[in-house]
């Protein structure tokens, strides 16, 4: 008996480790099945380490990229340079995150029929960016270096993301020779992954904070001598401002006003309050994080802690975060996270659709209100709204001084408030000097473009 009890506890055992063996098998192979079927050596799937099929398109259906063969690029010169940094060159140099990130939706793949489609059918990747836009944007860039973006503050669709220096993948200049700097960072996308010191147009944060930590901050009146002396050092403005409601000391961009408003803020409230509005969270979307951004008043007093709040010191900003920020504030306090891809479809099976844009709430609606009707104001009495014609423009100007003996970067956000054209922007311009006269034309013919 206790022979064949023995026996079959052996067999048993066996049973049970077939058992669990293919349960693993099984969960396996639901979970990592793409990653095996699509993992890059795949020579069934790819040229190469390339995807070897499929097309890219942009938001009207126009071609951008056809990754058969040797890749096929837009038919016009300057669509190409405009798409370099979401659609890449032939080398790899410039980094495509979007079409790694939505390989296994281009091949077609499920666990039931495996690669069933890419033989025949190539997979279609439809982007949210509009042609027409990019190029506009890109003559409007013409030689300056920096990132001009627009998206939808209602569904998340980035609808315009250019990057300058470009240069287009079917003409290859010989960068690695070049000894001009003009194609320094050529390689970089931006508008997703570089920072700048913001200026002024971080006002519009420490505004946020101070109308949403005080309720009588409207009532307030700010006198600027041109100097503000704080702690051992002091503040300064180009001209001095006078007395001014919160309103004025806002469309002045009066820093000695600014000054004593992070004063009435307080250093804890303010980092509070930058965190909350995500002004300096990086963001994911389509397989890209963006660029940390920076504020840190931990160890800021006086005069420092003053010029963290202004959009120096040691602030730093991502352009796409940036951008968010003023969708939340444009949408009434509610953030929509920014998407490039729309679907992917292969054949007639549509494979990826993007999801619902998230609403999180950064600040309250009445403060929101308050900013929009101030950042209109701004370009009502300072930027001129002639130069944006039949559009409500709110907007702020920055001019980040990076030292160095260099010309400051200049800076300009905003949105357009209009229900038919729920578009939020920015512009960054290295070396550009004040934001207003370099950035004000360059999304005035991009807008142009968008809303008509
Ligand atoms: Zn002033």
């Amino acid at each position: 008996m206790n022979r064949i009890a023995g026996r079959t506890f052996i067999a048993m055992l066996l049973v049970f480790a077939l058992l669990g063996g293919t349960v693993f098998f099984l969960s396996e192979y639901f979970a990592k099945g793409e990653e095996w079927v699509l993992f890059s050596g795949s020579p069934h799937v790819y040229g190469g380490t390339k995807l070897s099929t499929g097309m890219i398109l942009d938001r009207d259906g126009a071609l951008l990229l056809d990754l058969s063969g040797d890749k096929t690029y837009a038919p016009d010169a300057s669509l190409r340079k405009a798409m370099l940094h979401w659609t890449g060159d032939r080398q790899g140099n410039v980094y495509t995150p979007i079409l790694s990130e939505y390989t296994p939706d281009m091949v077609g793949y499920d666990a039931f029929n495996g690669v069933y489609s890419y033989a025949n059918e190539p997979g279609r990747m439809t982007l949210t960016l509009s042609s027409k836009a990019q190029k506009a944007a890109l003559e409007a860039m013409g030689e300056r270096v920096g990132t001009v973006a627009v998206y939808n503050y209602r569904t998340g669709e980035l609808l315009c993301a250019v990057t300058t220096p470009n240069f287009d993948p079917d003409n290859v200049p010989d960068i690695a020779g070049d000894t001009s700097g003009s194609y320094e960072g050529v390689y970089l996308n931006r508008f997703t992954q570089s920072v700048y010191i913001p200026g002024s147009i971080f006002k519009i944060a420490t505004l946020a904070a101070a109308l949403e930590t005080r309720r009588d901050m409207e009532d307030m009146r700010f006198t600027c001598d041109g100097v503000y002396e704080i702690g051992s050092g002091d503040v300064t403005c180009e001209k001095i401002h006078g007395k001014q409601d919160l309103k004025s000391a806002f469309s002045n961009s009066c820093n000695c006003a600014f000054a004593q408003i992070v004063e009435l803020v307080g250093r804890d409230k303010l980092q509070q309050y930058v965190e909350q509005f995500a002004v300096t969270e990086s963001v994911s979307f389509d397989g890209i994080t963006t660029a940390q951004g920076n504020f840190d008043v931990s160890n800021a007093y006086g005069e420092s802690l003053a010029w963290a709040g202004i959009g120096q010191y040691t602030d730093q900003i991502n352009p796409c975060s940036f951008m968010g920020f003023m969708g939340a504030i444009a949408n009434g306090g509610k953030g929509v996270s920014p998407y490039v891809v729309s679907t992917v479809q292969v054949g007639s099976h549509r494979t990826y659709r993007a999801k619902a844009a998230d609403n999180r709430r950064v600040m309250s609606g009445a403060t929101a209100q308050i900013l929009t009707e101030y950042l209109r104001n701004n370009v009502e009495v300072k930027y001129g709204a002639e130069n944006f014609p039949g559009l409500t423009v709110c907007a702020k100007t920055g001019t980040g001084e990076v030292g160095g003996g260099r010309k400051p970067n200049a800076m300009f956000a905003g949105f357009v408030e209009d229900e038919a054209y729920p578009y939020a922007f920015i512009v960054a311009v290295e070396d550009g000097g004040y934001g207003s006269s370099v950035c004000i034309p360059i999304i005035s013919k991009v807008l142009k473009v968008l809303c008509q």
